[in-house]
């Protein structure tokens, strides 16, 4: 790649943020970085910006903002705080975004980047699951290019290189199927914190880490990929595959199926992202597959898992459906991990905040908001102790 590229990574500490600059670090010379952010974590942010020359650093929680300032003092780099700070530093119109906030949190802050026309890497599925029709309509209306960072969606956009959106029998998304995959009811009851945080094949936030044990991560994910690949929603499956070799697969209508298979470590569809249309190399483990023997397939259970049953039927529903979904999760998600709720809990939260009256169809940014904040209070009416 010749020249510099600017970049501002939404989410600068952590887990998709810190692979994102690892990937930089071996590769300098190629990137200038304008922002990067957190929502508190003010001594990493500050050590970030100053290791990679940042013009601006920001955390969204402004009580953080006098440690930031602190920890920059004589650096020359920006400092400042709060949830607009987080949309000025996304308005910045870097070349690219790398958008890796995690939650709803990440929505207004990936809507300010894609009104700049530039490309994002996209990590917040939240955000397209929430607001999927504006933020597509605006990636249209302004030009920008949107690529899919998710493992599942980047191995989608890379196998649809291979032919038409209009040949596409099947899309195949697949799951680990998490660290409870063959847990019985009675298991999944009494699972615990730290059984949920302990993903078998990928290191990786807290809550997506606990949306993996739920399979609500899939769930999203089939409505990210609704949102991405507009193919229609009965052309989009699930299958459970233990080993996350493969990434996902799409079948096209004469019978071929393609699939990217790559080791489990994000780096490898963030470096495609960073530098697609071309490639770079990353320093990740080659895939070793007679070590890794045998791939293996099962179909989801959605009785032990209905995370992805209730995602299917709110993409159906459409309109204010998948945003509840995803506030309602994140509600119940934040207690369980407070211990405040059983696992079996999240699911359930997630359904009965489905089963309210539903708010009319969101067609601004702002309406999205607003269903986000109204079913996280009915979400947070419904936590009971675990
Ligand atoms: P993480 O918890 O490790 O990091 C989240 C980042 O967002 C941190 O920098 C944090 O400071 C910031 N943040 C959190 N809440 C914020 C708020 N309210 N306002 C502003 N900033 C906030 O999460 P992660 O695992 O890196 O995941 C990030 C996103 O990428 C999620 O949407 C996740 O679903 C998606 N994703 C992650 C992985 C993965 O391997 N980690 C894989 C695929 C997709
Ligand atoms: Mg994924």
């Amino acid at each position: 790649m010749s020249g510099t590229r600017t970049i501002t990574i939404l989410g600068a500490t952590g887990s998709i943020g810190t692979s994102t600059l690892d990937l930089l670090r071996r590769d300098r010379k190629s990137w200038t970085v304008k922002a990067l952010t957190a929502n508190c974590s003010a001594r990493e942010l500050a050590a970030l910006a100053r290791e990679f020359d940042a013009e601006l650093a920001v955390v969204g929680d402004e009580a953080c903002l006098p440690d930031l300032q602190d920890a920059l003092a004589g650096s020359g780099i920006a400092a400042a705080g709060g949830a607009q700070a987080l949309c000025d530093a996304a308005a910045l119109g870097a070349d690219m975004t790398v958008a890796a906030i995690v939650g709803c949190a990440g929505l207004a802050p990936v809507m300010a980047a894609v009104e700049q026309g530039g490309t994002i890497a996209l990590a917040n599925k939240e955000a397209l699951v929430s607001a999927g029709d504006i933020l597509m309509q605006s990636v249209r209306d302004n030009g920008a290019t949107l690529l899919p960072t998710d493992s599942e969606h980047n191995a989608v956009f890379q196998c649809l290189a291979a032919g038409d959106l209009a040949d596409v029998r099947w899309i195949t998304l697949t799951a680990s199927g998490g660290p409870f995959r063959t847990w019985s009811h009675e298991q999944l009851a009494g699972a615990g914190r730290e059984q949920a945080l302990k993903h078998p094949n990928w290191d990786m936030g807290a809550k997506i880490t606990v949306d993996s044990a739920t399979m609500m991560n899939k769930g999203l994910e089939f409505i990210e990929a609704w949102h991405l690949f507009p193919v229609g929603i009965e052309r989009l499956r699930i299958v459970v595959h233990p080993q996350s070799v493969i990434h996902s697969m799409v079948e096209f209508r004469d019978g071929s199926t393609l699939a990217q298979l790559g080791p489990s470590d994000m780096r490898v569809p963030i470096a495609s992202c960073l530098a697609w249309p071309g490639r770079m190399d990353t320093a990740c483990k080659p895939l070793d597959l007679p070590a890794i023997g045998q791939l293996t397939f099962e179909a989801p259970d959605e009785d032990r898992f209905p995370a992805t049953r209730l995602a299917r039927e709110a993409a159906y529903a459409g309109g204010a459906a998948p945003a509840m979904l995803n506030a309602a999760n994140e509600v119940a998600v934040e207690a369980f991990l407070a211990g405040q709720i059983a696992f079996t809990q999240i699911s359930a939260i997630a359904a009965r905040t489905l089963e309210t009256p539903m708010p009319s169809a969101p067609s601004t940014l702002g309406d999205v908001l607003a269903v986000d904040a109204e079913a996280r209070r009915r979400a947070t009416e419904m936590l009971e102790p675990a």
